[in-house]
């Protein structure tokens, strides 16, 4: 009783609404069995901030092994236990008084709660950025007006969003929320960007699904920690159904080309849509488009003359049956590895094509289901949905994170790039070495010359993956290179090997930001002729460019994480960024804001130096990292409260307004 009564009183805005049924017919040992199934991390902040006991605040953490980097956890197995008991008394407690409405609690206790989950002190300059994430307040990064605007100030400006995957509905639901008028456009015929596309046996996200939701969706409660395709995609649809976005969705409909028009002040985007060519006009465009939208297919000799199915991985057939059939795979990155095991299952005979192997790294429970239990206490314990992607994205965030991709200048080891980098290589290596101990003749083939980290690392489970479909009998590995592709299937190495349908799992166009739309800013310049020295770059966050006033880049040059963070957080930021210039832009009867050019190297030459340390630029690697001017046009160096408070607080010389 004790415990419930401690709570304080809700705050409206806060209040969970209906009674939480399931726990009131829950035994005390069903709540015990459930509380094994959490990050006692979780409980230890969650139970503080709901109940202020102080013993919570005795238990003491450990610096521990998590996954292949470090993060605190509890110190000892008593800890485990005081937490455990806490959190089973505090849900008893609720249960016994109707588990109805409950609040926070106070404000001013958060930040030692959130520092109880992380195990950590959070620094003053990211406090607010780690509030947020809590998803405590779903609005928590909105765009804030400067003052309220008029109707006849709203009425005069529009957004174009380009694009409703991740960012593209990011976009739409923070601009309707802050009133703002807009349209978003749309290639496909559906929501979810990339989780429309790739429909590929196998596909599922290597982001814990609870950090790959937007902080005004956190209260979607996904079935996996690992989501697989159509539970994202279900995500997108719910998203655009909650916050009643789809009226405001032009589907079946592509930019071809968008030009600022400098008399008028408007850009002007030139689509097909479903009846064809179709024009638009808005004050603003939030470019949404992707990074890994446009499919790179290889220039094989012959490749045009195969006889079978041949498709690139994000445009598998709907109604494809492999069922008999002989597939080849080509590509080895993480999409490749992450269907040839499915694949297997599927097909009569899988072949993979590989030019180089990829680090890999197992995870038990990987491909699974959530336990129910789980799932169980995001709906029956208040908040624990908020803690634990508190949790989550704390731990894939820069404090955990940005060591794994930096450089030890001092290190002189040829194959590693660090001492933890040669500790993760050895580990690696010690895997592949355990899963081909009876076909010895796999191990050399599956180690790849570049260190870990210099190009994508691959998550698969532990107990099928990659390794085990090669075991297979059913499975062959070709590395001998690709001559040429015949109407009867591929010779590589001299030999032909004959299939019924090639799957080309070779990447995308990550380099050729925004292509093929057409982009031209003030006086006619082209994106093109912007990034003609050294390939695609942007203002802070991908955000912005010089001489495209009112054009925001969501997921724009350097943006795929390589110190901590998702791309959920950083578009999320940017989106706020954008919004809150639209905001500027409409009460203060401006016409256009634009970064300078200084302003865009400045910036830029930061990221040039930070990129010099980060294990990406290993040019042994030769993944889409890198771009053709060996630097990355891809890669974000900077940890993400940085870019908060970049973002946030940037000198208003950085632009030009009009
Ligand atoms: P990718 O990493 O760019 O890999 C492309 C593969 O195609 C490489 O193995 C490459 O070989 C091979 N390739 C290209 N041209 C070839 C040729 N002419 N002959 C033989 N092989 C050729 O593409 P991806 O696997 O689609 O992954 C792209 C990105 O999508 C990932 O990095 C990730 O960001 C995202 N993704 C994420 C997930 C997930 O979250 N689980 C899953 C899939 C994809 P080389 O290495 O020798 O160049």
């Amino acid at each position: 009783m004790a415990y419930f009564s401690n709570v304080p009183t809700l705050s409206a805005e806060h209040a969970g609404s209906s009674v939480r049924w399931e726990l009131l017919s829950a035994t005390d040992e069903e709540i015990e069995r459930s509380l094994a199934y959490t990050d006692p991390m979780v409980l230890r902040g969650l139970v503080y901030q709901l109940t202020g006991d102080e013993e919570l605040l005795q238990t003491q953490v450990a610096k521990t092994r998590f996954f292949f980097a470090e993060a605190y956890g509890p110190a000892s197995l008593q800890d485990v236990e005081t937490i455990k008991a806490k959190a089973l008394a505090f849900l008893k407690a609720y249960r016994d008084q109707g588990a109805g409405e409950i609040g926070i609690g106070p404000p001013e206790r958060l930040r030692k709660s959130m520092e109880l989950v992380v195990g950590e002190p959070i620094p003053d300059l990211e406090a607010g950025m780690w509030t947020e994430e809590t998803a405590l307040d779903p609005w928590s990064r909105a765009a804030e007006w400067p003052r309220a605007p008029s109707p006849e100030q709203l009425e005069k400006f529009s957004v174009i969003v380009i694009g409703a995957g991740l960012g593209g509905l990011s976009a739409a639901a923070q601009l309707k929320h802050a009133n703002v008028r807009y349209k978003v456009i749309e290639k496909n015929p559906a929501v979810g960007g990339t989780w429309y596309e790739n429909r590929y046996p196998g596909a599922r996200v290597d982001t814990p699904s609870r950090a790959y939701t937007h902080i005004f969706g956190a209260e979607f409660i996904f079935d996996y920690a690992f989501a697989p395709q159509a539970e994202n995609e279900r995500y997108f649809n719910w998203v655009a159904d909650k916050f009643a976005l789809r009226p405001d969705i032009e589907l079946n409909t592509e930019v071809q080309s968008m030009a600022w028009d400098e008399g008028q002040g408007v850009w002007k985007i030139e689509a097909i849509g479903p009846e064809g060519p179709v024009s638009y006009e808005a004050n603003a465009v939030i470019c949404a488009s992707g990074l890994l939208a446009r499919p790179s297919l290889p220039a094989i000799e012959g490749m045009d003359r195969f006889g079978g199915d041949a498709f690139h991985t994000a445009r598998w057939p709907n109604d494809l049956d492999l069922a008999g059939k002989r597939v080849a795979v080509v590509g080895t990155g993480a999409t490749g590895y992450q269907m040839v095991p499915e694949l297997a299952k599927l097909a009569e005979h899988t072949t993979l094509f590989q030019r180089k192997p990829q680090w890999v790294f197992q995870l038990p429970g990987y491909t699974s289901k959530l336990p129910v239990e789980a799932t169980w206490l995001d709906r029956n314990l208040p908040f624990h949905t908020n803690f634990m992607r508190l949790r989550t994205n704390w731990l894939t965030g820069e404090h955990v994170y940005s060591p794994i991709f930096s450089i030890d200048p001092e290190w002189k080891d040829p194959h590693s790039r660090s001492a933890l980098n040669k500790e993760v290589r050895d580990a690696r290596i010690a895997y592949i070495q355990e899963k081909f101990a009876g076909r010895p003749e796999f191990i050399d083939k599956m180690i790849p010359p570049h260190p870990p980290f210099s190009a994508r690392p691959l998550l698969v489970d532990e107990s099928y993956n990659i390794y085990d479909a090669l075991l297979r009998d059913d499975v062959t590995l070709v590395d001998s290179g690709i001559d040429r592709v015949t109407p009867r299937g591929i010779v590589a190495g001299g030999k032909e090997h004959p299939f019924d349908v090639i799957v080309w799992a070779t990447g995308f166009r990550a380099n050729e930001l925004l292509w093929p739309m057409k982009i031209t800013g003030r006086s006619g310049i082209t994106v093109e002729e912007l990034w003609s020295k050294d390939g695609a770059r942007a203002w802070v966050s991908g955000s912005m460019l010089p001489k495209f006033p009112n054009f925001f880049m969501l997921y724009g040059p350097n943006t795929n994480p390589a110190a901590g963070g998702g791309i959920v957080n950083h578009e999320e930021m940017v989106t706020r960024f954008a919004i809150e210039w639209v905001q500027k832009l409409i009460v203060d009867g401006k016409r256009s804001v634009e970064v300078t050019e200084p302003a865009y190297w400045r910036y830029n030459g930061l990221l040039d130096q930070r990129e010099a340390g980060k294990t990406y630029t290993d040019a042994r690697a030769k993944s889409f990292f890198m771009n053709r001017y060996e630097r990355s046009s891809v890669m974000l160096p900077f940890a993400p409260s940085e870019l908060w408070n970049w973002l946030r607080h940037a000198d208003a010389d950085e632009f030009l307004v009009t």
